[in-house]
């Protein structure tokens, strides 16, 4: 557990909205919350220029960009964001979980995407600014929470192909319900044959729009075979597990061993939840693979019964049992298609801690409020 490091928060100057959503409203809008279609009253800010870096941090209200059509963002794509959330224990203090990882995943894909890297203390710094200033926002339901979006892209007016001499860094804050608001129902995956997530050497190590917008096609193709995800396969022999859109991906067997796709190709979204899934399995004795996964393993799995269970992670939904799996010549049944126990059970374990049920032994959460 960490403290609160009031240091980098006192860096953000706050303009207060004259405002504000009031507060019946904004009671109702928490008692119904649909994912990202309400946001607070604030936004946190940094702005960076070549010249000066990363300069003006602040709070400001909430409200549309002022941007020049030439923006590069909207040409070329420069953009990079992350997703965590604050979460209400019950004595009302706020928590973040693991907020220090997404601070470094951010500062890994500015790399990739040649954007400028932001230090932990102004990540942290809007994170816990933005949250002190909103924090009537942070719902108090069971499993419901303040889902926070850092993100930085290309500002600057310029149609050339380089990379920006000026950058926008913003966070955004949307109240979330539990993901499963009538009980956790396994969901239904279609494996993508024909397209494919990330290359050896691309940006799918990367949490940029760009890989999200490539994602949307075969999604559609998903949805057309009744799924509700898509999962894919690698690109360079179109054999092997990689992850879903916006999922990690994790085998479970009967005799007791776990398995995900390794992270060495570059082309594996490194997700918070699955590397403190790791840690929780490894700790409770199981055996934990990180490997290749072929599809041919699963499918037979399946059919012959030795694999039980696969779920997807990420900060979202935190883990989310599935159901069916199904692509071009296959459906499948998991199971017997409800939610596996050792999905659950990892579920359960993990919100307890995020929810300040069970005791942070990793120093995992850290306080905002
Ligand atoms: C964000 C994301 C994940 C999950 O990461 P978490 O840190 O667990 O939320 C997995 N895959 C992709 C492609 C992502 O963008």
């Amino acid at each position: 557990m960490s403290t609160i490091s009031t240091d980098a928060a006192t860096q953000f100057t706050i303009h207060r909205t004259s405002t504000p959503v009031p507060e019946a409203e904004r009671a109702a809008l928490l008692a119904a919350p649909r994912f990202g279609t309400v946001f607070t009253d604030h936004m946190a800010r940094v702005s960076w220029t070549s010249a000066g870096g990363w300069q003006d941090r602040r709070v400001e209200p909430y409200g549309p960009l002022q941007m020049d059509p030439a923006a590069a963002v909207l040409h070329y794509g420069q953009e990079i964001f992350e997703g965590l959330k604050a979460y209400r224990h019950a004595d009302g203090s706020i928590w973040s979980f693991r907020p220090e990882a997404n601070a470094a995943r951010l500062r890994r894909s500015a790399r990739r995407l040649a954007l400028p890297e932001l230090s932990d203390d102004d990540f942290l710094g809007s994170i816990e600014s933005l949250v002190r200033e909103d924090a009537a926002w942070v719902p108090d339901f069971e499993e419901s929470s303040l889902y926070l979006r850092p993100f930085m892209f290309a500002s600057e007016t310029f149609l050339g192909v380089r990379s920006a001499l000026e950058v926008e860094y913003l966070v955004i804050a949307s109240p979330v319900g539990p993901y499963f608001a009538s009980g956790v129902k396994p969901v239904s995956i279609w494996v993508a044959t024909d397209f494919h997530r990330a290359g050896p050497g691309g940006t799918g190590a990367a949490k940029c729009g760009g890989n999200y917008a490539a994602s949307l096609l075969p999604q559609q193709v998903a949805y057309d075979h009744g799924c509700e995800q898509v999962c894919f396969l690698d690109s360079a022999t179109g054999q092997n597990l990689e992850e879903l859109g916006g999922m990690n991906v994790f085998v479970v067997f009967a005799d007791g061993r776990i398995a995900t796709p390794e992270q060495t190709s570059g082309t594996i979204l490194e997700g918070i939840t699955r590397s403190s899934v790791l840690t929780l399995l490894a700790e409770g004795g199981r055996t934990v693979e990180e490997r290749t996964i072929p599809l041919a393993e699963v499918q037979a799995g399946l059919v012959d019964g030795s694999i039980s269970e696969v779920f997807a992670c990420g900060t979202a939904a935190v883990l989310t049992p599935i159901g069916r799996l199904a692509g071009e010549g296959f459906d499948l049944t998991v199971g017997d298609g409800s939610a596996g126990a050792v999905t659950m059970a990892l579920r359960t374990q993990l919100t307890d801690i995020q929810y300040g049920r069970a005791a942070d032994r990793h120093g995992w959460m850290r306080r905002l409020v």
